[in-house]
């Protein structure tokens, strides 16, 4: 499914699969989850993707030599730059992004540079795995930039939030969910994913939180979000793209309270979730659309109309 200019329909096309180079796997994917990114590149809010592009940056799939692997959106860092020695892969000027600066996972095939994959862990099929791949693992960034909060709060409780939901609770934390206003079908949906409470993202939760993560797009939530949680807390933007962030009193921010974002990922936090993910098993709630009606995929995700992750498979 190629994205031929921002802002237009995906396309179905067959092109030429060309060979991997020395270091690159060529995988038959299996399947790929769609995330939030992928509206940001379709609809033209990421600057200068490539272009024709496939899109796609959480697929699974099996290799020449039959190893199922898991690409995520890093796919590629120069080694070299400034961030890059210092291990943090995630800021490397040079890098290249699966589905937005190179081709992705709406597709048969895909080819990926190796030491960008993950060997996903037996026990989880496919469909089960793609999610972890970009919810999962930048989840899990934005999660360990939370620090040990007992109370944490998740704004738009989506494919990301469903996995840490369940990461948090295995942690002994208690994750409070807030979601679009009335949106009493993700609230419950949050609940059964372990949350203790879950409400619209106006209402005040019970009780103060020590963090916590906003994972909608909408820059409003700032403000809202440094209004919950206790002086120290922290207020992490896990998303690539936000809406512009409404100025806000300074006594929000007063008492030490911090707000960052986090950026992709690095393959350090993928080698931390998989090990995680030995001990702990991850339930996703998606929803399969065939590879072809990615479009469809991709409307859903944008209308909120979508209750946990949307896999193409
Ligand atoms: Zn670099
Ligand atoms: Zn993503």
């Amino acid at each position: 499914m190629l994205l031929r200019k921002a802002g237009q329909p995906l396309e179905m096309a067959e092109i030429p699969l060309r060979d991997p180079k020395v270091g690159e796997v060529r995988l038959k994917v299996e399947c790929c989850a769609v995330c939030r990114t992928d509206l940001h590149v379709v609809d033209g809010e990421l600057p200068d993707p490539k272009l024709p592009l496939i899109p796609g940056h959480q697929l699974v799939g099996t290799d020449d030599r039959g190893r199922r692997l898991g690409v995520p959106w890093l796919g590629w860092t120069c080694g070299e730059c400034v961030d890059c020695r210092r291990g943090r892969e995630n800021l490397c000027e040079n890098a290249r992004f699966t589905g937005y600066t190179i081709d992705g996972g709406y597709a048969e095939y895909a080819i990926a540079d190796e030491r960008f994959c993950f060997e996903i862990p037996g026990g989880y099929s496919p469909e089960e795995a793609a999610p972890l791949l970009c919810a999962g693992l930048i989840g899990y960034r934005a999660y360990r930039m939370a620090g040990d909060a007992r109370r944490i709060g998740f704004y738009g409780f989506g494919s990301s939030a469903q996995i840490l939901a369940q990461i948090a609770h295995s942690d002994g934390r208690e994750v409070f969910a807030f979601t679009r206003d009335g949106d009493l079908e993700a609230q419950a949906f949050a609940r059964r994913k372990g949350a203790v409470w879950a409400g619209d993202s106006n209402d005040a939760p019970p009780e103060m939180l020590d963090a916590a993560i906003i994972f909608a797009a909408a820059g409003e939530l700032v403000p809202i979000a440094l209004q919950r949680v206790v002086r120290g807390g922290v207020v992490v933007c896990a998303g690539i793209h936000m809406s512009d962030i409404p100025s806000f009193p300074y006594s929000l921010l007063w008492g030490e309270r911090v707000l960052r974002s986090v950026a992709n990922l690095t393959r350090e936090d993928g080698a931390a979730l998989f090990e995680r993910l030995k001990t702990l098993r991850i339930e996703t709630e998606r929803a399969r659309f065939p590879l072809e009606r990615a479009n469809e995929a991709l409307a859903a995700l944008r209308s909120g109309e979508l209750t946990g992750t949307a896999v193409l498979a």
